[in-house]
């Protein structure tokens, strides 16, 4: 008997994979196999280090500068890849942005920001790399356990934000379940990484508000991605699935 990984052949994007959960999913679908483009925005130096660390290992990865913001970078990104590679076989939309503020200080800009970047851009990815996906295609987008529970003051916009990625999840899974590609949220609680990082009595605080009794991991994320992606879950779609340690229980 020969084992072979299981996303051999296969071609993935994942936005946002420079740093925390995108890096760890770059990483897993790497390890799993698959030929892994992702995007940055600010992170070039960590991006290509990534790029290496993955090439070094044996795997393939590329890193591509793309705004999420910018629906004409992300598109000619998304073709780039496909045109590369000759498929796209797997979009894990994770770049997304948590611009806290109470009611009366936020702004505008703000708010437009973050529906930019957490809204538009992976109804946007997920149109772009449809047109290149045949049957079998995975589409991914990290939402938040804030679209159940915003949980603390100052969330509001990011939890619309989120609650915005699972409806729409949802759409889109119908759109395009008669081709044969899932679409799916996956809506972490509390993980540490950089945009969620907390030290001292901050962590005792958040450890001591989780049924768990600790924050998730960024490749606890990523297994619950690599299960997605794979061929076992072709009946998982339009599906909102949580991983928060029991926060929205
Ligand atoms: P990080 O801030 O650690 O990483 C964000 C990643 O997204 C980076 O790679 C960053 O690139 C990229 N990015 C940000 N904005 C853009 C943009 N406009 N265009 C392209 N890339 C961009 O975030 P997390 O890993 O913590 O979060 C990832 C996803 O998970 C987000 O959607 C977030 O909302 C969601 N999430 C996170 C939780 C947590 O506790 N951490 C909980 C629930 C959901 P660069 O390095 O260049 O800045």
């Amino acid at each position: 008997m020969t084992f072979s990984p299981p996303l051999v052949e296969q071609v993935a994007l994942v936005t946002g994979g420079s740093r925390g959960i995108g890096a760890a999913i770059v990483r897993r679908l790497a390890r799993d196999g698959a030929t892994v483009a992702f995007t940055y925005l600010n992170s070039a130096a960590r991006a290509q280090a990534l790029a290496n660390e993955i090439v070094a290992a044996g795997g393939k990865a590329v890193a591509q500068r793309a705004d999420s913001a910018d629906i004409d970078a992300l598109r000619s990104c998304i073709d780039r890849v496909a045109a590369d590679h000759g498929r796209l076989d797997i979009l894990v939309n994770s770049a997304g942005i948590g611009l806290m503020g109470l009611v009366d200080d936020y702004s505008p800009g703000d708010f437009d920001r973050m529906m930019a970047v957490n809204v538009r851009a992976p109804f946007f990815a997920a149109q772009g790399a449809a047109r290149h996906m045949r049957r079998g295609g995975r589409i991914i987008v990290i939402g938040s356990a804030a679209a159940d529970r915003a949980a603390f003051a100052g969330n509001s916009v990011y939890a619309a934000s989120k609650g915005a990625v699972a409806a729409m999840v949802r759409g889109l899974a119908l759109d395009l379940s008669a081709r044969g590609i899932t679409v799916n949220n996956l809506q972490p609680g509390p993980i540490a990484t950089e945009a969620n990082a907390a030290s001292g009595a901050q962590l005792d605080a958040i450890n001591a508000m989780m049924p768990v009794g600790r924050m998730g991991s960024v490749d606890e994320v990523a297994a619950m991605v690599a299960y997605l992606v794979g061929v076992e879950a072709a009946f998982v779609t339009g599906a909102s699935l949580t991983i928060d340690g029991g926060l929205t229980a």
